[in-house]
C-alpha cells in the first residue's frame, strides 16, 4: 500500500520543523536542487505501524511577490495531484494571511482529506487565538506546536486513519498477482528507451493496464514463459516543461513506484555514475523491503579495458554499502546488450524475495553457524540461540529465539545475515532479522 501525505503552507509556518518531528530519527531524502533557497524533503514516517510517505513541499520560493504566489500555487497543485492526504499548515503567530486564503481556496476544491494544522500553538493564549482558523471552513482542524510536539499525536492519528497497518497489508498482499518490476532512475538515464526496447523487440505485451493506479503506467508482459508487470515512471516528463517541477514529480513518482513494486530496477547512466539521489532512492527501496537490481546503462559509452566492469562494480558497491548483496548489470539499450538479462535478473531477485527456507534446513544451517561463532558474552552471561524460524512475510524475515534478545549487537546480527545470504540465496533482497525471547 502506498499512502502519501504532503505538507503545504507558506514559508516559515513550520513545515520543515513538523516534517523532522514526524520522521523522528529517520533520515530524510533531501531534494538538493542547486540554487534554491530551501530543500524539498521526502521521507518515510511510521505511526504505530502505519507507514506513509511524507513530503514537505517547501522548496523553491523566489522573493518577488507575484512569482512567489504562483510558485506556492504550483506546490499546492502538485501536492493535490500526488498526495492522498494534505496537511495545510498555518501559523497562529501571524494569523490568516492573504496567501493562506489563496491556498485555502484551492484546497477546498479537493475531495482528498485536508488537515488544517495551526502551528506554534505553544501556550493557552495562542490556543484561543488559533480558533480564528476555523473561519477557513475546513472540518479537520488541529492545534499543534511542532517545536514541543504537543498535538502531533492527535494529528497523526487522524492522518493515518485511512492507512492499513503494514503487518495487515503484508498478510493480504501475500502471493497475490504477478511479479511487479519498477523501472526507476534519474531523467535521461534511458528508462523509456529500455521500456521501448523491451516492447519493440518482442511483441509480448498482453495488455496495457493503465489507470490501475493513478499515475504510473503498468504494462503486462510475457517473456521467458513468465508473466510480469512493468511499472514505468518515465512517462511523466510530459506533465511539465520546467526542470524544478519535473524533478519534484519524478521523485514522488519514483517513491510511489517503489511502493507498488516487488523489485526495483534502478537505472544509472554509466558515464555519469551514481548520484546522491540514486543512493537515497536505493536506501528507500531497501527500507521498504523491496528487491533491487542495479542496471548501469549506456555501457557503450565507456572505454573498456580488462577490468573495467569489475572495478566499476566495486566502486558502485562501496557507495551502496552496507547493503551490497545486489546484482549489478552493465547494459546498453542502444546496442541492445543484456537488456533481457535485466528482466531475468529481476525475476531471479523476485524469486529470492519469495524464498521460504524449510524450517529444518534453516535450523541445521543457522545453528551450525551459531555453533561456529557464538554471540559474545554480555555481563557475564552466555547468549544462546536455540531456534530459528522464518516469518510469513513478503520480505524475508527471520526470528532467532534466544535467552537475551536485547544483548545481541549489530556485528553479530550482521554475521547472521551474512550466513543467511551465504547459505540461501537472497541476492538483491533486504533481509530482516529479529531476536525473540525463548
Ligand atoms: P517552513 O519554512 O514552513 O518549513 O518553516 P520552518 O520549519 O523552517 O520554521 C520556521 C520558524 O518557525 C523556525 O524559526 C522555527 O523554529 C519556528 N517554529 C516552527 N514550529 C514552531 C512552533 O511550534 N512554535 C514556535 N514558537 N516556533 C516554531
Ligand atoms: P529516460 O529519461 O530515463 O526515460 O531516458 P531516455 O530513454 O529518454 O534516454 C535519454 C537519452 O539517452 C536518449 O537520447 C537516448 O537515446 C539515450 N540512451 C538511452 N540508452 C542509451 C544507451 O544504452 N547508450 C547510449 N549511448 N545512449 C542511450
Amino acid at each position: 500500500m502506498s499512502y502519501t501525505v504532503a505538507i503545504v503552507g507558506r514559508p516559515n509556518v513550520g513545515k520543515s520543523t513538523l516534517f523532522n518531528r514526524l520522521l523522528e530519527q529517520r533520515k530524510a531524502i533531501v531534494d538538493d536542487v542547486s540554487g534554491v533557497t530551501r530543500d524539498r524533503q521526502y521521507g518515510l514516517a511510521d505511526w504505530n505501524g502505519k507507514v506513509f510517505n511524507l513530503i514537505d513541499t517547501g522548496g523553491f520560493v523566489p522573493n518577488t511577490e507575484d512569482i512567489f504566489e504562483s510558485e506556492i500555487r504550483k506546490q499546492v497543485k502538485i501536492a493535490l495531484e500526488e498526495a492522498d492526504g494534505i496537511i495545510f499548515m498555518v501559523d497562529v503567530a501571524t494569523g490568516i494571511t492573504d496567501l493562506d486564503d489563496a491556498m485555502a481556496d484551492i484546497l477546498r476544491r479537493t475531495k482528498k482529506p485536508v488537515y488544517v494544522v495551526v502551528n506554534k500553538v505553544d501556550n493557552g493564549t495562542r490556543e484561543l487565538e488559533a480558533t480564528e482558523f476555523y473561519s477557513l471552513g475546513f472540518t479537520n482542524n488541529y492545534f499543534i506546536s511542532s517545536i514541543s510536539g504537543s498535538g502531533t499525536g492527535e494529528l497523526l492519528d487522524a492522518v493515518t486513519a485511512p492507512i492499513t497497518p503494514e503487518e495487515d497489508v503484508e498478510e493480504t498482499k501475500k502471493d497475490s498477482g504477478l511479479p511487479k518490476f519498477a523501472i526507476i532512475g534519474q531523467p535521461n538515464v534511458g528508462k523509456s528507451s529500455l521500456l521501448n526496447a523491451l516492447i519493440g523487440q518482442e511483441r509480448t505485451i498482453v495488455s496495457d493496464v493503465s489507470g490501475t493506479t493513478r499515475d504510473s503506467i503498468h504494462t503486462h508482459y510475457k517473456l521467458f514463459q513468465k508473466e510480469f508487470m512493468l511499472i514505468d515512471t518515465a512517462g511523466i516528463r510530459k506533465k511539465s516543461k520546467e526542470k524544478e517541477d519535473l524533478e519534484f514529480y519524478s521523485i514522488i513518482r519514483a517513491i510511489k513506484a517503489i511502493d507498488e513494486a516487488d523489485v526495483c530496477m534502478i537505472v544509472l547512466d554509466a558515464d555519469k555514475g551514481i548520484t546522491a539521489q540514486d543512493i537515497t532512492i536505493f536506501s528507500l527501496a531497501v527500507r521498504k523491503g523491496k528487491g533491487v537490481v542495479m542496471l548501469v546503462n549506456k555501457w557503450d559509452l565507456i572505454e573498456k579495458e580488462t577490468n573495467t566492469a569489475r572495478d566499476y562494480e566495486k566502486l558502485l558497491k562501496q557507495k551502496l554499502a552496507p547493503f551490497t548483496d545486489v546484482p549489478v548489470l552493465f547494459i546498453s539499450v542502444l546496442e541492445k546488450t543484456r537488456i533481457f538479462k535485466a528482466i531475468e535478473l529481476a525475476l531471479e531477485v523476485y524469486e529470492n524475495r519469495r524464498r521460504k527456507v524449510p524450517t529444518s534446513k534453516l535450523n541445521e544451517a543457522m545453528l551450525a553457524a551459531v555453533a561456529a561463532y557464538h554471540a559474545p558474552v554480555v555481563r557475564g552471561h552466555a547468549i544462546k540461540i536455540k531456534y530459528v524460524s522464518q516469518l510469513p512475510t513478503p520480505v524475508p524475515s527471520f526470528a532467532f529465539f534466544t535467552n537475551y534478545p536485547d544483548d545481541i549487537k549489530t556485528p553479530y546480527r550482521n554475521y547472521l545475515e551474512n550466513q543467511l545470504r551465504t547459505k540461501f540465496n537472497f541476492t538483491g533482497v533486504p533481509v530482516r532479522i529479529f531476536f525473540r525471547k525463548k
